[in-house]
């Protein structure tokens, strides 16, 4: 295992971690059987961002004596609702799940993360009202180690570095989101002459982390599995889990990668990163885009906006393709993401503006009525 320095924290994790997500649910042998896996390869921070009491005291138990060698990373505002997981900014409500967090994993999280800051309206719920006082006071009082934060959005965690709170944050990584661009881009012009590099507001992102010292652990590294399969990347050949992680452990900003891995033989499989040659983990001939391949095929460039329905196009067609992978059995967190969104596809009136403007001639407005159909209320 390569351990490396998280941001301005004084710790040190391994650069590949856990992201616990996928272990809900699951019996406790099988969350015993993962987690002994990751800690016995080295790994040494997890993810921990759900809500559920079961799964925590599942994750806490299988640690046992082994907490104190972890490092957990826990949300602050992640809550259950209707959809299973929620986000709430209301401070009794938050407090009631991040102390039960506290009491099961022993009385300190040593990562306490601002949840889910995606739009100007997270942003504003948490840093203009008493939400960030209670954060900063836990920190004072020694509950959590390090105040970090999680989001999607290049331009909104922009804004929240700035504020010169977060030590570190979570960020989804992947060539796909950097290359087309994904929450946040600044892009405007039409065509799909502009891929020629990574986005310009996630470029602008990472370098204000290197210049601010912000650790990134990095998730959604393989695209909700999208881009290792065949069927689904939007890329010539889908790449291996390896070339994935590979490619946000190259970005000098990235600390560590958190595969959400459910059972003992994805773990070893991730590690087996470390085994490989140079060659065997390079990407950039897998980033090749096919001309023709796209047609049909989101790949999140935002060139289809404005929407008047003010849908964000690309944020629906990221989670529609995550639920398609899995039909029958939706994560929960793809769920909970686009129910966060401020207008779902069920809002699409059809306008067909946006067709107009796709350059890869996605059916937008037959996916707006899938999403809704797959992740709304009654999917
Ligand atoms: S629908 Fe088309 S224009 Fe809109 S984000 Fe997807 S690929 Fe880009
Ligand atoms: S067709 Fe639907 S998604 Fe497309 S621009 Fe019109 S309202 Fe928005």
């Amino acid at each position: 295992m390569i351990f490396r320095k998280l941001g301005k924290t004084d710790l040190r994790v391994s650069a590949i971690g856990l992201g616990c997500e996928n272990l809900d649910g699951k019996p406790y042998r099988e969350v015993e059987e993962t987690i002994n896996t990751a800690l016995d390869h080295g790994v040494n921070i997890l993810d921990v961002f759900m809500p559920g009491r079961e799964i925590r005291e599942n994750i806490a138990k299988a640690l046992g004596k082994r907490r104190g060698d972890v490092v957990i990373q826990g949300h602050i505002g992640s809550t259950e609702g209707r959809q299973h997981y929620d986000i709430s900014r209301d401070i009794p409500t938050a407090q009631h799940y991040f102390e039960e967090m506290l009491r099961i994993f022993g009385g300190y999280i040593d990562l306490g993360m601002l949840f889910f800051i995606d739009s100007e309206k997270d942003y504003k719920q948490i840093f203009e009202t008493d939400f960030i006082a209670y954060v900063e006071n836990l920190k004072t009082r020694g509950y959590i180690g390090h105040i970090g934060f999680s989001s999607h959005n290049a331009a909104t965690a922009i804004k929240v570095i700035k504020t010169g709170l977060p030590e570190m944050m979570m960020f989804s990584i992947n060539p796909a989101f950097d290359l087309f661009g994904s929450g946040g881009s600044t892009r405007d012009t039409p065509g799909p002459e502009p891929f020629t590099g990574v986005d310009p507001k996630r470029a602008e992102l990472y370098a204000l982390c290197r210049q601010e010292e912000i650790g990134i652990t990095a998730m959604k590294t393989l695209g909700g599995g999208k881009l290792i399969l065949a069927k689904h990347t939007p890329f010539a050949e889908p790449l291996t889990v390896a070339q994935c992680l590979h490619y946000a452990l190259s970005n000098p900003a990235v600390s560590s990668v958190l595969p959400g891995c459910q059972a003992p033989g994805e773990v070893v499989e991730a590690m087996g990163y470390f085994d490989l040659e140079d060659w065997e983990k390079d990407y950039a001939e897998r980033l090749v885009i096919p001309s023709d391949d796209f047609e049909g095929s989101c790949v999140y460039c935002n060139h289809c906006q404005p929407c008047p329905a003010g849908i964000d196009i690309a944020a629906v067609h990221k989670y529609l393709d995550i639920a398609r992978l899995h039909l029958g059995q939706v994560p929960p967190s793809i769920r909970h993401h686009y129910s966060s969104l401020a207008h779902g596809g069920g809002e699409c009136i059809a306008c067909g503006t946006c067709e107009a403007r796709c350059p890869f001639n996605v059916p937008i407005i037959d996916n707006m009525a899938d999403a809704e159909k797959l992740l709304g209320e009654c999917g």
